[in-house]
């Protein structure tokens, strides 16, 4: 089989340009002799590739320098128990909104270090909307407010950030990082991990206030220290070297392609003919989302009759369509429509979507 296009949630689809880059580096690094994972993190051809893919990320994210940027093991589940390990004292309130599956993850995870405290959830709405700013009850104390930027199975987004007034808002990027220009300065800290929309797992981005990092927050292990990270370069241990260089690449790319407005651009194109194709097929197709909330990353939708979903997945990738299967937790189907996925991609799900209906509506 051909190369695919591949809806895949994550890990996702990667530019072919940055495939083929790091497939062209694969045995010699430039003058390196070796691969790049081949080679100590700590030498001068790597540390000039995790400088690189830093001030590359801070440039296509317009990074505030009072903001530090931490390169992290372990996923964005991780730093969903490290925050509140290094921003809170050992049970501290903390507000977590949630608008879907991964802020109820994030909540489960700083349970054992924070006093969570639900100041919204769209839960009794089966997270077909967000809670509005106004109907959140914020703890007086809190530690930080967390939001779930995108909710990449629920499939709604955060149209604006939200006011929280001198709390630092915590908010989970990892499905819709770098898919339109942001205001990092409106967030106290910001992670994401990369396999939706900046490289490969295995690697985790956090953006974090430094002032923040002056908070004392819990007992932890030096590994845990998000401080102790900052002081090493993020090489407290042995980095992730080959995710942080696809990582490099990948943001790279971004740049080359016109960064994060020219990406705005397409993404929002793409979000527009597909949910189209779903609001216009008379029924066929539906998605449930409040259409002001609606995600331009992650689009789930379900067929008018759940017996032509085995049809729909085995068709469709005979047409050369694949991951559109949706999470478990939803049901039906998911098309996840990150930077990598062209134009190109969407129209011929689209087209297939199209014939499909005709074929079997
Ligand atoms: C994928 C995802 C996660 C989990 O990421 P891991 O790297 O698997 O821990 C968390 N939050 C959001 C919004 C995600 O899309």
């Amino acid at each position: 089989m051909p190369r695919a296009w591949n809806f895949s949630a994550g890990p996702a689809t990667l530019p072919e340009p940055v495939l083929r880059r790091a497939q062209s580096e694969m045995l010699e690094w430039r003058d390196a002799g070796a691969s790049i994972v081949e080679i100590s993190h700590r030498g001068p051809e790597f540390m000039e590739v995790a400088a690189a893919a830093e001030s590359a990320l801070r440039k296509l994210l317009s990074i505030p320098d009072d903001y530090a940027v931490l390169f992290t093991q372990g996923g964005a589940t991780t730093q969903q128990a490290l925050i509140p390990l290094n921003f809170a004292a050992p049970g501290q309130p903390a507000d977590y909104v949630i608008s879907g599956h991964w802020g109820k993850t994030a909540m489960k995870q700083a349970a054992p270090y924070v006093a969570t405290h639900v100041a919204a959830s769209s839960e009794a709405d089966r997270y077909r909307t967000i809670p509005a700013r106004d109907t959140w009850q914020l703890a007086s104390d809190a530690a930080y407010v967390h939001i779930t930027a995108n909710e990449t199975i629920h499939g709604s987004e955060f149209r604006d950030i939200p006011d929280v007034g001198d709390v630092p808002l915590v908010a989970d990027f990892s499905s819709s990082i770098a898919s339109e220009p942001l205001d990092v300065s409106k967030f106290g800290i910001l992670y994401a991990g990369a396999q939706k929309n900046l490289g490969p797992v295995g690697i985790s981005v956090v953006i974090v206030r430094r002032d923040l990092l002056e908070r004392d927050g819990q007992p932890r292990a030096d590994i845990f220290d998000y401080r102790s990270q900052l002081k090493a370069e993020s090489m407290l241990n042995t980095p992730p070297t080959w995710n942080w260089y696809m990582l490099g690449l990948t943001v790279q790319w971004m740049l080359d392609e016109g960064g994060v407005e020219e990406f705005a651009k397409r993404n929002a194109r793409k979000a527009a003919l597909l949910y189209g194709a779903i609001d216009d097929s008379g029924g066929f197709y539906r998605n449930d989302i409040d259409p002001a909330v609606r995600s331009r990353m992650n689009v789930p939708f379900f067929l008018h009759d759940e017996a032509l979903e085995k049809a729909f997945l085995s068709e469709s990738k005979a047409a050369g369509l694949i991951a559109l299967k949706g999470h478990r937790v939803v049901g039906g189907m998911r098309a996840s429509i990150y930077n990598a996925m062209p134009e190109e991609g969407v129209q011929a799900l689209v087209a297939f979507m199209d014939d499909f209906r005709k074929r079997h509506g």
